[in-house]
């Protein structure tokens, strides 16, 4: 049996390829690319000694995916695949709900046709919005201020109607904060295109020199220091709770959601002077204007996770600054 993986070349998909395989499962990856590497595949092999299967497949080939369980044993599905960029999916939210949004039913139809209902689905503390007070939990209200968040409000939906008509599926919901950080192998990590628009990223380029300065986006939030205030969890974290909730989905059926975080909210200048001890390198900023839709604070709950899937971060946040530079260090052009 085995576990198909769709997204699983992108950043936090290939880290839990690398878990997966560790553990001994056997991985078939599904991705059309579009944001990431063939290379990926290579470095993960590397890692763990292990060979996988791919598909270059677009999940929105219904004939293709239909032929992926045609072909092989799938015990559960982690689905990653989808489009992430807060501001390209204001900018084209057609796309955004076509990729997201249809992909994920093409997936579920196949499932369904091949009797596969076991799923962990990545989702996002996006799906909090703008109202809730931090620490999140699973049960407060939803809302979404762009098109990405309300795809993944929409497939949270989806999801749960689909258990309601039919209770032998069986879905984890994963809520994801903030992942930065890469492999301690320094041979995957993330590799956004062009300007990154997240923190960690950005950080790792100006330390590299690519960058001029890191521009911090907001001094004026009801925070100790004026910065945002977010919940870094380190990626290898992040995808060992995978694992946890992929025991979980095949054990069991429902659906449920979990946040996936640390439970520790760090602001913009915490995470820059952590950076800056854990690797020497000096990180000149200015502050800048707020980004617009950010909000202040935003860190999780994790204890449903702790209670319920056997699953806590065990790294801290020297540990992702660390590890994030070793992998910018080794491949100072992501995987070109
Ligand atoms: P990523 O872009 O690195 O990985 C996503 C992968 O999916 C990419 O390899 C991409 O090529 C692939 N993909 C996209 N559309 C596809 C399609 N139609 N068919 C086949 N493959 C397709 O992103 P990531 O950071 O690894 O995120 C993985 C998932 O986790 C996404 O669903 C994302 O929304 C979610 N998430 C990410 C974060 C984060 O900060 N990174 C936070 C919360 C949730
Ligand atoms: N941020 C910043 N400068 C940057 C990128 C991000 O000050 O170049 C801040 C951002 O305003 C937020 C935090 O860093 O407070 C995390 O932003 P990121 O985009 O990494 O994640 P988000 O929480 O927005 O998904």
């Amino acid at each position: 049996m085995s576990i198909l993986v769709t997204g699983g070349t992108g950043y936090i998909g290939s880290h839990t390829c690398v878990e997966l395989l560790d553990a001994g499962y056997d991985v078939i990856v599904v991705d059309n690319l579009s944001n990431s590497k063939i290379k990926a595949i290579d470095h993960i092999e590397g890692i763990t000694g292990k060979i996988l299967k791919f598909y270059k497949l677009d999940i929105l080939n219904r004939e293709g995916m239909y032929n992926v369980f045609e072909e092989n044993d799938i015990e559960a599905v982690i689905h990653f695949a989808g489009l992430k960029a807060v501001g390209e999916s204001v900018e084209e939210p057609l796309r955004y709900y076509q990729n997201n949004i249809t992909g994920t039913l093409v997936l579920c139809e196949a499932m369904q046709r091949y009797g596969v209902k076991n799923m962990v689905f990545s989702s996002s503390a996006t799906v909090y919005g703008m109202d809730n007070e931090s620490p999140l939990t699973e049960d407060l209200p939803l809302s979404a201020t762009n098109p990405y968040g309300w795809t993944k409000i929409m497939i949270e939906q989806i999801l749960r109607d689909t258990y309601a008509s039919d209770g032998t599926w069986s879905i984890a919901l994963l809520r994801y904060f903030n992942p930065i950080g890469a492999h301690e192998s320094g041979r995957i990590g993330e590799d956004p295109n062009g300007i990154p628009n997240n923190l960690m990223p950005y950080i790792t380029q100006v330390a590299a020199g690519k960058r001029k300065m890191l521009n911090i986006f907001g001094n004026d939030y009801d925070t100790p220091d004026g910065t945002g205030i977010r919940d870094y969890i380190h990626v290898v974290d992040l995808a060992k709770g995978h694992l946890k909730a992929l025991q979980k989905v095949i054990e069991s059926n429902g659906i449920d959601a979990y946040n996936l975080g640390t439970g520790i909210g760090y602001s913009v200048l915490d995470v820059v002077k952590a950076f800056e001890k854990a690797t020497g390198k000096e990180i000149p900023y200015v502050m800048a204007d707020r980004r617009a839709g950010d909000i202040a604070s935003c860190y999780a709950d994790p204890s449903k996770a702790y209670r319920e899937l056997g699953w806590k971060a065990e790294k801290d946040i020297y540990d992702m600054c660390k590890d994030a530079w070793r992998w910018q260090v080794n491949n100072p052009n992501g995987y070109e």
